[in-house]
């Protein structure tokens, strides 16, 4: 490798040197293992970028119900917040305030009653806010079986959950030993099935998680009537079930476009809610919230006291250090969007969806399993009778060479037969950006329809488990 010329260089004549003249375009800088010399911010800059070139365009991903736009505004203040850590309340108690206020704004979204003393906290996404939320049940439920002499030795605690659960839930499973006892879904039930869910619940049942937005549909489950059914349950035992509801992406949609729609603490039987802020919150991947109803919830074993303004303050967290970032991105929205401005920008996404429906329906080629109705995700699969050659993933294939990434998976345990297709709407997908793709739908379909290399073979399923 040569360093000699980059050694002589002085500092006036590497600034005035053209980007792609400089020395680390005459070589290949080790990928693997550190080079041996700096180089220039401006180099550094551009190899990087230049890395990520090729890797889609996030804004074309209908795959994710992740945020992939936020004002420049919130990306400024984000920015300069970078250096905050959001578990040193002491060192930043103006930033734990924020946090506090989100939590707070979240409870009230979610009609906690006035005379509950709810608690909560941000975390890095869903899945740790689940972690918790499974936590905390686990351990409620161990205290009621001490309390009643149940052997908790004899068998596994279950948690039970539609089989259209997301793969963390799976995770906590394995983490804490806990049995998943998962509902399965049918073609009658894209949620969570209530004729039968009851039977799974017994007196080793830490809880049911209801979700509020199915990841591979875009359903959701009917918590209404499943509190219902629990509420009946609980007259006639001392095992009381509560019910989390996994709202990763519902509980920061529903309350702005269906506020009469109870999901939410409004239900006896409800005890948390987890949301991911990054979905549709409005922020960058990397924060999610937990709500308790009632600290009586949250078992004490799992809050940690620290150090805030001499006094202490709760937390409970998995993990510790963690830019504050997110969370102040967070509160910007809220501040930014308030209610009105948060129900606007979802309805609007939700009649882009609607308009997607309408226009994937029109081709007479898919039968629709979600069109909008609940969030803003499109899914389909293709007719039976559709009598065509190729399949949903050639589609995808097509799409890609204009760079719509759309995800073509098969349905959970028990439907996995079927392939479908989704997309997830999101605030930056606006009916103009939602016009070329149908543009570019239409034309893929043409050409598919002529086209006589196959790249798929019929009977290919893919994987079964796109879990984002
Ligand atoms: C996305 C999602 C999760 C995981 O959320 P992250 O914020 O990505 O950790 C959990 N549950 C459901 C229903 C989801 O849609």
């Amino acid at each position: 490798m040569l360093y000699g010329r980059e050694d002589q260089k002085s500092a006036k004549e590497g600034y005035l040197e053209p980007l792609f003249g400089t020395n680390a375009e005459d070589h290949d800088i080790p990928k693997y293992k550190l080079d041996k010399k700096p180089v220039e911010p401006r180099v550094a800059y551009r190899l990087v970028k230049d890395e990520l070139l090729d890797e889609g365009n996030s804004r074309q991903n209908l795959a994710t119900f992740c945020q992939t736009y936020m004002e420049d505004k919130a990306t400024k203040l984000m920015a300069e917040t970078l250096e905050k850590n959001a578990i040193d309340k002491s060192e930043y108690p103006r930033t734990a305030e924020i946090e506090n206020r989100c939590v707070n704004i979240l409870a009230d979204l979610w009609n906690v009653p006035r005379d509950e003393q709810f608690m909560g906290t941000s975390t890095v996404g869903s899945s740790e806010a689940c972690m918790l939320g499974g936590m905390a049940m686990k351990f409620r439920w161990c205290k009621v079986a001490e309390k009643f002499g149940l052997d908790t030795q004899a068998r596994k605690p279950n948690l039970v959950i539609s089989s259209g659960y997301q793969v963390c839930w799976e995770k906590f499973c394995v983490y804490w030993d806990i049995e998943l006892r998962s509902v399965p879904i049918d073609e009658k039930h894209l949620s969570i099935n209530l004729d039968r869910v009851m039977d799974y619940v017994d007196k080793y049942t830490i809880g049911i998680v209801g979700i509020l937005g199915i990841t591979y549909t875009g359903k959701f489950d009917d918590i209404k009537v499943l509190n219902d059914l629990v509420e009946e349950y609980n007259q006639k035992t001392d095992y009381k079930v509560v019910i989390h509801v996994d709202g990763a992406s519902g509980a920061m949609f529903a309350p702005f476009i269906d506020p009469e729609l109870e999901w939410d603490f409004r239900l006896k039987n409800v005890v948390s809610i987890n949301t991911s802020g990054h979905k549709y919150g409005l922020v960058y991947p990397g924060i999610g919230w937990i709500v308790w109803r009632n600290k009586e919830y949250l078992p004490e074993e799992l809050i940690f006291k620290v150090n805030y303004l001499g006094g202490e303050t709760p937390t409970m967290a998995i993990n510790f250090s963690r830019s504050a970032s997110h969370v102040i991105g967070q509160y910007y929205n809220f501040l930014r969007y308030g209610f009105e401005g948060y129900r606007d920008i979802h309805i609007r996404t939700k009649d882009v969806a609607l308009f997607l429906t309408k226009e994937v329906e029109s081709t007479g080629l898919f039968e629709i399993y979600n069109d909008g109705a609940n969030l803003p995700i499109v899914c389909y699969q293709l007719k039976d009778d559709a009598n065509v050659a190729w399949t949903l993933y050639d589609l995808a294939d097509r799409l890609l060479m204009k760079g719509w990434q759309v995800p073509t998976y098969p349905l959970p345990e028990n439907l996995q037969n079927i392939i479908i297709q989704r997309y997830v709407v999101r605030a930056d997908f606006g009916h103009n950006i939602a016009e070329s793709f149908i543009e570019d739908f239409k034309e893929a379909l043409k050409e598919l329809s002529v086209a006589r290399v196959l790249f798929h073979e019929k009977k290919e399923n893919g994987k079964y488990g796109f879990t984002h």
